[in-house]
């Protein structure tokens, strides 16, 4: 057993000498099951919060109101939470009133999916009133109880219940999506960070299409507060575009895919990750993807193919590209090419001709800060004092030199500085 597990058992071990009774509960006992790493353990109790605080020498009341305390023991925080239920859920989000009770399957009863809702103690019975191993093997999610009704108590519910398919690949069970269905636009009651959570765990999990392609049969994130402007067609025909999407390591890169399988310009898509609440480092990372994609697709545009001397204009655009938006970016949009289908592609015909990958290897330098000159000492050489016609100079230097027409050379940064300020030499 892991050192986290073993010190879990220590708490759990403490709170039966006490006179309590406590379990293993949820998704530690679900990922355990399938073979899956288990990221933290969550711990259910007869005690009652007061209880568990008087028994450990460090604990945090994490939420005392619903229950919950956070145990430390040897260096692992785990979260205690005394046996609930849980009623009148106004908001459709979280309930009204928590009640203390002494069964642990009442407990049980108030999580979302059977699969969720095992507990098991030191002994290694599982207690699996729901049938949750079961759906387990089945690779089922079903929800505790009738789904309609737990969907209205908690419409995030419905968002987890595709998430948990999508991550786990499972499959959903035939009552329970049809409550999902019946329930779906109640999803507008939950908060944008939270729908946005989702997302991002099915967006960056190992089946993201499993999960988009439900969402665009379910039709479920049309319901939510954030924008969301497509229908499920254009869902189910993104997902389809973006079959090489659980290929991308990086989740911007997934990000990017999907939005420009939706049709995003970097403009729409930077709106519409701000909406959604993204981080704003997130959304620069796949806004300047999609920026690349605007530039090489009107380099593409403006140089006819079979034009003499078209490969190398398009070597200069592309260039510029990775100048103005960074190689990360560039590299970005270059994977996002090779995995997209040729139908979804600007100008598909040109683009495997093309070796832009090999013209960013090729390039001297990547940015302004490996230019042999600065700022100051352009100005210098000019006796002129710094203003706009700088930054415009800089940028013609940088842009030449990483295109190979001028060595990266102070003399000769000089010299041509000289030359385009009209200098006679
Ligand atoms: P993961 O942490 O990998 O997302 P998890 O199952 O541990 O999976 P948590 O959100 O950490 O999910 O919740 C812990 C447990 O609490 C769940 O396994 C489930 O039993 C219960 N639970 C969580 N959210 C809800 C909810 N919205 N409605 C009902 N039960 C829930
Ligand atoms: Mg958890």
């Amino acid at each position: 057993p892991s050192a986290m597990a073993l010190a879990a058992e220590d708490v759990i071990s403490e709170l039966t000498q006490n006179g309590h009774e406590a379990f293993w509960v949820g998704g530690c006992i679900r990922d355990e099951l399938l073979g899956r790493p288990v990221h933290d353990m969550d711990i259910t109790t007869s005690a009652v919060p007061e209880e568990v605080i008087a028994i450990f020498a460090r604990s945090i009341p994490t939420g005392l109101a619903h229950g919950t305390v956070t145990v430390l023991q040897d260096g692992h925080g785990f979260e205690v939470t005394t046996y609930r239920t849980e009623s009148g859920y106004v908001d459709h989000r979280r309930p009204d009133h928590v009640e203390f009770v002494s069964d642990v399957k009442e407990d049980l009863r108030r999580r979302d999916f059977t699969i969720n809702a095992i507990c098991c103690g030191l002994g290694g019975d599982l207690i699996d009133p729901f049938g949750g191993e079961k759906d387990l093997a089945l690779r089922m999610i079903r929800c505790v109880g009738d789904a309609e009704e737990r969907f209205d108590e908690d419409a995030l519910r419905m968002l987890r219940c595709v998430r948990f398919a999508s991550v786990l690949d499972f499959s959903i069970a035939k009552n329970t999506w049809r409550g999902l269905l019946r329930q779906r636009d109640k999803l507008a009651h939950i908060a944008v960070e939270r729908v946005r959570a989702e997302l991002d765990r099915i967006v960056e999990g190992p089946h993201p299409r499993r999960g988009l392609a439900m969402l665009a049969r379910c039709e479920l994130l049309a319901r939510g507060k954030a924008p969301f402007p497509w229908n499920g067609t254009d869902l189910a025909a993104a997902a389809a575009l973006t079959a090489g999407i659980g290929e991308l390591e990086s989740a911007h890169l997934r990000w990017a895919l999907l939005l420009h399988a939706l049709k995003q310009s970097a403009q729409e898509a930077d709106e519409l990750l701000r909406a959604w609440t993204f981080s704003g480092t997130t959304r620069t990372s796949v806004v300047q993807v999609l920026r690349v994609r605007e530039a090489w697709t009107a380099a593409l545009e403006a140089v006819p193919p079979g034009e003499p001397g078209g490969t190398d204009l398009l070597r200069r655009r592309w260039i510029a590209a990775v100048l103005t938006f960074g190689v990360e970016a560039a590299e970005g949009w270059l994977s996002l090419l090779a995995i997209l289908p040729a139908d979804a592609l600007p100008a598909a015909d040109r683009i495997p001709a093309v070796p832009a990958r090999d013209w960013i290897a090729q390039m001297p330098l990547k940015s302004l800060s490996e230019l042999a000159v600065t700022g100051n000492e352009l100005a210098e050489a000019l006796e002129k004092r710094p203003g706009p016609w700088l930054g415009n100079m800089l940028s013609a230097l940088l842009q030449a030199t990483a295109s190979g027409d001028l060595l990266n050379n102070k003399q000769e940064l000089l010299l041509e500085a000289k030359r385009m300020d009209g200098h006679e030499l």
